[in-house]
């Protein structure tokens, strides 16, 4: 709590333990206990520096909610966090994280904001995949963080309406416009497919940075696509219209 109100950071996470869906359901069961025993006293320190630097911008604090595959727990984490008050000191939000196998993303997802207050941000810890985006969003999660668009990029694969791409395939050589028609990126905006490629090919620092532009405008345009879509009550149309596309080739291979 100390180096995070040190950093400023807007938005800090109380301790907690990342448990594996390998550990034992009597490990869980512990390892809950001590994470919230830890945001108590995350709680209770960030009230004291918050009054300490009250001179400072406020600093938000989520508490982060564990319990792997299991039910019972995943609800428990959320309904102690959500209770906890240390002389009127709460989380302003909460991390959903730990263990989230794909297959039930979404399941483990809504035991926890189905527990939640529906005023206070939840925040889904190292989800950026598309398809994952649209589950966690579905499922009443917020907003997310994650690594793969820029670690993806840092490989050549870039986001496309049609799927990930490899840009340093042999096709994109001679490709001279935008790696995404219309995509308002700086990449895009300045760049063609084959310059990155090139840039790629001749092993050019430049190469990861613009395409990671290029990711992550293209995951937070997607959100914000989203975002607009639920205000108009079209989040599903989107959502078939957006995945399908963006998964053909994979939908390919399987059939
Ligand atoms: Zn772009």
């Amino acid at each position: 709590m100390q180096v995070q109100h040190q950093l400023g950071a807007d938005i800090m996470f109380a301790f907690d333990e990342c448990t594996t869906l390998h550990n034992t359901r009597k490990y869980q069961e512990k390892s809950l206990e001590r994470t919230r025993l830890w945001a108590k006293r995350c709680l209770v320190e960030h009230g004291r520096l918050t009054e300490a630097r009250s001179h400072r911008p406020y600093q938000a604090l989520f508490g982060v909610l564990q319990g792997a595959q299991y039910e019972d727990l995943r609800r428990k984490a959320a309904s102690d966090l959500a209770a906890l008050d240390e002389d009127d000191v709460c989380f302003d939000g909460f991390g959903l994280g730990g263990a989230l196998d794909k297959a039930n993303l979404g399941t483990i997802v809504s035991w926890m904001t189905s527990e939640l207050p529906v005023n206070k941000p939840r925040h889904l810890l190292g989800i950026g995949e598309p398809d994952d985006l649209f589950v966690g969003v579905e499922n009443g999660a917020d907003t997310f963080d994650c690594v793969a668009p820029s670690r993806q990029a840092r490989t050549s694969a870039v986001f496309t309406l049609d799927g990930r791409v490899n840009i340093s395939n042999a096709k994109y050589r001679r490709q001279f416009s935008p790696i995404v028609d219309n995509c308002d990126c700086y990449t895009c905006v300045h760049y063609s497919a084959a310059y990155l490629h090139h840039l790629f090919a001749s092993k050019e620092m430049l190469a990861s940075t613009l395409a990671t532009i290029h990711n992550e405008r293209f995951i937070v345009r997607l959100v914000d696509q989203m975002r607009e879509h639920i205000n108009a009550g079209t989040f599903y149309d989107f959502k078939n219209e957006f995945l399908p596309r963006f998964y053909f080739k994979r939908l390919e291979k399987n059939a």
